[in-house]
């Protein structure tokens, strides 16, 4: 059997796991250290720790279980990462520099059951979900790169974007959290970390209840039912009705502002009609909410959606604007690359199929 990603581990479950087989708690403080402050690619390579405490670590744990596949750059610095999991399955991740960082978006499942019609990761369905260690190991596989770049480079804030829903693998992703929140270890801010649901009403209120303090982001993409359960499957299931009591319900509980993400697709969402409409639904919180207007990476597959004019994107904006939506438009990211969430993996997974 495979072993586990030491990455897996939170503080005090590593802590645990180490006192229980007669070490010292001091032991974790140190292990945790060299795993991701001084970021070590091997378990021999921890100095001060001890050699039965190394064995034991080399007994159970691995420190790489992904595999960099294929690495693609866009002019605008942009950086993919396609990664080879160890049953095979591919994921990706994508470093963005930011005006205020280095960002990273994780993928935590391979594939997707939500179907969302307008996207490439839905195209292939969910085979299963990442473990934590699978989560935290994208980040440190992209920091190790920046480390071996010797610009003392830092990952400062992270996405949960990229491929599946991530409140569908929901302890997993809490465990991650923590992981990457943790002062001695990465110590990324809560505020600078962003988890993006599709809107799973009764995880959006578990969160809301855990109090992590990290950013939300819902996506929406259509302002009314009719047009949000043809765009989005999930809505059938989950109305926006119920979606907006949980919102509401996270936005008492964590005193937080939440984001809700936009796509525009030409002639299906991005008149100014749903614009108004959406600016109703948001009417009595409008202080809490921000909408990010999302222009659309076109997808062969999916030749039914395309990316809105640019005038049809500021129309939108200036039309939320006049009813005092707070509202942005995303830059956008490796437009030369394979930029749409899935497409560089599903790319790879048909060339995959002819050798
Ligand atoms: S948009 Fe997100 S939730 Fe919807 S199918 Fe794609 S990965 Fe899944």
């Amino acid at each position: 059997m495979n072993k586990p990603s030491i990455y897996g581990l939170t503080i005090n479950q590593l802590t645990a796991w180490l006192l229980d087989r007669g070490h010292k708690k001091f032991r974790a403080t140190q292990v945790w250290d060299w795993l991701y402050r001084k970021r070590v690619t091997s378990f021999a390579g921890m100095t001060d720790v001890n050699k039965e405490c190394i064995e034991l670590l080399e007994e159970h744990y691995v420190l790489q279980t992904l595999n960099e596949h294929i690495l693609q750059e866009s002019s605008d610095g942009t950086i993919k990462f396609l990664f080879r999991l160890i049953d095979g399955n591919l994921i990706e991740t994508v470093l963005m520099k930011q005006k205020y960082g280095l960002s990273v978006c994780v993928t935590t499942q391979v594939g997707c059951n939500l179907g969302c019609s307008f996207c490439a990761s839905g195209l292939l369905t969910k085979s299963r979900d990442l473990s934590c260690g699978e989560i935290v190991e994208q980040i440190m596989n992209v920091q190790h790169y920046l480390d071996r770049a010797r610009n003392n480079d830092l990952v400062s804030h992270v996405v949960v974007m990229g491929i599946g829903e991530p409140f569908d693998n929901f302890n997993n992703l809490v465990n991650f959290l923590q992981v990457i929140k943790d002062q001695k270890g990465l110590a990324i801010g809560a505020r600078h970390i962003t988890v993006s649901t599709s809107g799973l009403d009764d995880k959006i209120i578990e969160f809301a209840d855990l109090n992590l303090q990290v950013n939300l982001a819902v996506s929406l993409h259509a302002p009314n039912n009719e047009l949000r359960s043809r765009i989005m499957k999930i809505n059938r299931a989950i109305p926006i009705e119920r979606l907006m009591k949980a919102i509401d319900y996270y936005l008492v509980k964590t005193n937080r502002r939440i984001t809700l993400a936009y796509i525009l697709l030409k002639g299906v969402n991005d008149r100014k009609e749903h614009a108004l409409e959406l600016a109703e639904l948001l009417a009595d919180k409008l202080h809490l909410a921000k909408v990010n207007l999302i222009p659309y990476n076109s997808v062969d597959e999916l030749s039914q959606y395309q990316r809105s004019e640019h005038e049809s994107v500021m129309a939108f904006y200036d039309t939320l604007k006049k009813q005092n939506v707070n509202c942005t438009v995303r830059l956008e990211h490796g437009t030369d690359i394979d930029a749409a969430c899935g497409q560089l993996r599903s790319k790879q997974m048909k060339e995959d199929q002819f050798v």
